[in-house]
């Protein structure tokens, strides 16, 4: 495919665009300042910020391009009518990283079986926000307004454990971000699915798998 990356000099940018290229679409880095032409290109990645996003999807949009956000922090609903109008998608993923949209699965059936859990949500000392925004979904995926805890060193990079626990027994389900190629997976997914999803928004890898 031929795509616009909307950040493409960014941390994620930096680690995505050579995947996509390898992959073998034609990628064209779009920066700040950049009047965003993406005319004729068959989709749009976004990961750049909360306040770059909207004016992004919308030049998208208006030229006739399908869009896949990673960006986080912002509300894309106000966009599912020009996007229906035009017969064009905007897909939208808070973790593009399939192996966390796995662990949350897996936590969510193993909580029929298994009413106490905690969370343990690891993260670079870098990331301002606790708890992360995967630890508040897994809790309400897997109910009961599970305790949450938070680590924040050097060292790490993104990590979550889910810990059930009953009489005689624990499960772990635990899952390890160890570097940004990681979302990769998950944006060639969307990018393959992306005709196949219905005009406007949709949220979320779990919609594609
Ligand atoms: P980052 O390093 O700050 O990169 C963002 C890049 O976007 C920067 O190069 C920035 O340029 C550029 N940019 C800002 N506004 C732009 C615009 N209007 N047009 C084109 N480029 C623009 O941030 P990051 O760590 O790569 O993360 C980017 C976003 O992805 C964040 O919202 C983050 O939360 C999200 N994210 C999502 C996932 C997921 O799985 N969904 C995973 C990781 C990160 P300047 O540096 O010049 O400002």
């Amino acid at each position: 495919m031929k795509l616009a990356f909307f950040g493409a000099e960014g941390k994620v940018g930096r680690a995505l665009v050579p995947v996509l290229e390898q992959a073998g679409h034609e990628v064209r880095g779009i920066e700040i300042g950049d009047e965003p032409d993406v005319r004729g290109l068959d989709a749009s990645v976004d990961f750049t910020a909360p306040e770059a996003v909207p004016g992004n999807v919308r030049a998208a949009l208006e030229q006739g391009v399908s869009c896949v956000v990673g960006t986080t922090g912002w509300d894309p609903q106000p966009f599912d009518d020009l996007a229906r109008e035009r017969g064009l998608r905007v897909f939208v993923a808070p973790n593009f990283s399939i192996g966390a949209v796995l662990m949350m699965r897996f936590a969510e059936q193993a909580a029929r079986y298994f009413p106490r859990a905690e969370i343990v949500e690891l993260h670079n000392e870098a990331k301002k926000d606790a708890p992360s925004g995967t630890a508040a979904a897994t809790a309400r995926l897997i109910g009961g307004d599970p305790v949450i805890h938070s680590v924040r060193l050097p060292g790490l990079v993104a990590h979550q454990e889910v810990i059930f626990g009953s009489e005689g027994q624990l499960l772990t389900i635990r899952h390890d971000t160890t570097a940004r190629e990681s979302f990769a997976d998950g944006v060639l997914l969307a990018l393959e699915k992306l005709d196949t999803l219905p005009p406007g928004i949709t949220v979320g890898l779990d919609a594609l798998l």
